[in-house]
């Protein structure tokens, strides 16, 4: 087991390679039941200055169509695929639009930061449907706006889906330390809030949405949440994986974390790896070779064999690998 002396050189090196991807959750890690973690040691999980990762150096690589609303920033990454991305607030939000040729599927909707519906409207002439990776607050927030909304039928996910959030739960998510832009103009915070979510459309795993010409295959990988689902386009051969994967640091530790779970989805998707060239993320980076995948699951397995580099504050662990950090409590390793 190898333990980083300096933690501070760590968290600023791996900010500067990766930044600090996504607070996520929909909660703090002490909502999350972990109050030592987060509140003993802040900087494990959003190290100051963030934002000085940007401009994340992939992006130079994409085409960008256009910035709208001074808040959203979209990709075109394929003929028909977007990435809508919102750099200016630490989740760092990224929602994708997928174009069949009957309708388009919105994979995620950010947090509710400004109006995605108009974005999604300038994108695509065709009826846009929501469909959720999951049910965390920086994926749903924004689905309201829209008429049609798929979700995976799990009864923890879609229970805290219907709870909606307070404008008050959110305010934490607006402040000096979460935007290093202006929110956008018209856009309100002191009115945010987000409205119940009944899904209107619940589906399980290998079902598939079909956009006409286009299909999504639905592969359910729980562990990040109980009601996680990865997509898969089989033709453009994308893997959209919302929080199971994305390049920052995965949270293996909040309270609705399992394990287990996180560890067989890991390995699913390592079975599937000849189905999929690229992994589109729900945060940071929305252009991972698939390559990541088979590491990812292999890092889960060093940490849980005691193997790695990590620093650590009181109780929680931040494991460094090349492209993404994995937060995980010491307690959950050690046993
Ligand atoms: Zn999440």
């Amino acid at each position: 087991m190898k333990k980083i002396p300096s933690l501070e050189i760590l968290l600023a090196s791996a900010a500067l390679l990766y930044g600090c991807g996504s607070a996520e959750n929909g909660q703090t890690a002490a909502e999350a039941g972990d109050p030592d973690a987060a509140a003993g040691n802040p900087e494990l999980v959003q190290p100051s200055e963030w934002w000085q990762v940007h401009p994340r150096p992939v992006y130079e690589t994409l085409e960008k169509v256009g910035t709208y609303q001074d808040w959203f920033d979209v990709y075109r990454l394929t003929e028909g695929t977007y990435a809508i991305y919102e750099p200016n607030q630490f989740e760092e939000a990224i929602s994708y639009l997928v174009e069949g040729s009957d309708r388009a599927a919105l994979i995620d909707t950010g947090n509710g930061i400004g109006d995605l519906s108009t974005v999604a409207g300038a994108l695509t002439a065709l009826p846009v449907s929501v469909v959720l990776t999951h049910e965390h607050y920086d994926h749903v927030a924004g689905a309201w706006l829209f008429d049609h909304i798929t979700a995976y039928d799990n009864a923890a996910s879609l229970a805290r889906m219907a709870e909606g959030r307070s404008n008050e739960s959110l305010q934490q998510y607006v402040t000096d330390d979460y935007l290093w832009k202006p929110l956008p103009e018209g856009w309100d915070p002191s009115t945010w809030t987000i409205p119940p979510i009944y899904p209107h459309e619940l589906v399980t795993d290998g079902d598939i949405i079909d956009l006409g010409g286009r299909t999504l295959e639905v592969i359910y990988t729980p562990g990040h949440s109980p009601g996680s689902m990865s997509l898969l386009d089989p033709v453009h051969r994308l893997l959209f994986t919302g929080d199971h994967f994305f390049p920052g640091p995965l949270y293996a530790y909040p309270e609705d974390v399992v394990l287990e779970d996180y560890i067989a989805s890991n390995l699913l998707l390592v079975d599937r790896l000849d189905e999929y060239d690229w992994v589109l993320s729900g945060h940071n980076d929305p252009w991972v070779s698939s390559e990541v995948i088979p590491r990812v699951s292999q890092a889960f397995e060093t940490i849980l064999s005691g193997g790695g580099e990590y620093s650590e504050g009181d109780g929680l662990r931040r494991y460094r690998f090349d492209g993404f950090d994995v937060l995980i409590r010491a307690d959950m390793v050690e046993g």
